[in-house]
């Protein structure tokens, strides 16, 4: 009997990257599919400025799904699921 496992001991390079890609698209796709964008109807004043921009926000939106984290020299070091608080259009760029 034919395992998964099997087929990758005995792919090419090149089947192992076909594979892998396709994986991985549908890992992005369903990560996708799982933001949420929130209108909090509150402002800066409650939870602070964009976390993107760094500007205050009239109307705080939150986003919920993968949210990048870095260290402190700026460098991505890991990606997770998360809260991002910052304007609607900052949110959407990300
Ligand atoms: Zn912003």
């Amino acid at each position: 009997m034919n395992t998964f496992s099997d087929f990758i001991r005995n792919a090419s390079v090149e089947e192992k990257t076909e594979v892998y890609t396709k994986v991985m698209e549908a890992a992005s796709k369903k990560q996708n599919e799982m933001v949420r964008l929130t209108n909090t109807q509150e402002s800066s004043t409650k939870y602070g400025p964009c976390e993107c921009c760094g500007k205050n926000v009239s109307e705080v939106w939150v986003k919920t799904g993968p949210k990048p984290y870095f260290n402190h020299e700026g460098k991505k070091i890991m990606e997770s699921v998360g809260s991002t608080f910052g304007h609607r259009e900052c949110l959407e760029a990300v």
